[in-house]
């Protein structure tokens, strides 16, 4: 019998760890989750700008603090001595299906087991590899590759980096461009030609390597590279909308998207939610822009605008030469 379990993403903003169960046609166990986000007000509890889960602890302080589910599927090396595993349930995990690059839908993706591959399009791969090398090695931007951790000799309680980065397997929902592949063949510590470093990217496949029904609709969203996914299980399409908006530049996507699902007849509909009962329908993307324009052409001197780094997406698909350097991936 298919089974959806909301780990968590219920009642909140982000966070999403939406797991589905099901049964393939040969009636072999199979799962995915849709998502593996950080849910910020759990973090907000605890945690702010510069105190922050003890990276040396690996995945303890997350799970005492009942931020992420007890799962037996996270990866080895973060799990130091103390942590009790006999508590951790069980899920079948074939992939991590990714709507999108913002960090409450992907932001705890890299503590789940190096073997399980995400699938996800082709700029989200972009976004995320860009942002691990960039990062100083902060656990949550570790999707792409990540420092595998191991038990520090004389504090077993601990865990330390290693100079040795593994790649994980992507399944990309469209065709890898040469740029993304060459991205992702070689890492900022592995291009300066340390000899001291090793780095194993992952395998770069396509949807179809999962051996299941599974389709993408790109969608309309902040962020570039925006999608929802559809499962099919023994008892019917399960949809997954991730976020999604009508009002941008690509709203049109959106309403392909549900026209699209729609004919599916699904099962089950998981949509998000966040803003559904505002009745504020009266606004754009185009009016944020018109809004900013003017602010700009009245002011005589510096103009300094602050926004999200991701939160950029905005530019027609269609658009003849979408800006540089994401458009080029
Ligand atoms: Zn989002």
């Amino acid at each position: 019998m298919a089974e959806v379990t909301v780990f968590d993403g219920a009642g909140c903003i982000g966070g999403n760890k939406v797991h589905l169960s099901f049964a393939d046609e040969r009636g072999k166990s199979r799962g995915v989750f849709f998502d593996f986000g950080m849910n910020y007000s759990k973090m907000e509890r605890y945690y702010e700008e510069f105190l922050r889960p003890r990276s040396n602890r690996g995945i303890h302080d997350l799970l005492a603090m009942g931020i992420v589910p007890p799962l037996a599927c996270y990866r080895h090396d973060l799990i130091p001595e103390d942590v009790d595993r006999s508590i951790a349930r069980r899920v079948t995990v074939d992939a991590l299906l990714i709507s999108h690059a913002h960090m409450d839908h992907v932001g705890h993706a890299a503590l789940l087991d190096t073997g399980i591959p995400f699938a996800c399009t082709p700029m989200t791969a972009a976004i995320l590899k860009s942002l691990r090398d960039c990062s100083k090695g902060d656990v949550q931007y570790d999707c792409p590759y990540s420092s595998i951790r191991t038990p520090v000799e004389k504090e077993p309680r601990c865990v330390s980096s290693s100079r040795r980065y593994m790649g994980r397997d992507l399944l990309l929902t469209d065709e890898c461009s040469s740029g993304l592949r060459e991205l992702y063949s070689s890492t900022p510590s592995s291009r300066s030609g340390s000899s001291r470093s090793t780095y194993i990217p992952g395998a770069i496949g396509g949807l179809e390597d999962l051996d299941m029904e599974v389709q993408c609709f790109p969608v309309d969203h902040s962020v570039y590279g925006a999608v929802a996914f559809s499962v099919n299980t023994e008892e019917g399409w399960v949809v997954y909308s991730g976020d999604l908006r009508l009002h941008g530049r690509n709203g049109d996507e959106t309403r392909r998207f549900a026209k699209e699902a729609r004919g599916l007849e699904p099962r089950l509909l998981i949509v998000e939610g966040t803003r559904a009962s505002r009745e504020d329908r009266d606004e754009s993307e185009e009016m944020v822009e018109e809004n900013c324009l003017r602010a700009v052409s009245e002011e005589r001197g510096l103009v300094v605008a602050d926004f999200g780094p991701r939160n950029v997406g905005g530019w027609r698909r269609s658009d003849a030469s979408p800006p540089p350097p994401a458009g080029s991936l």
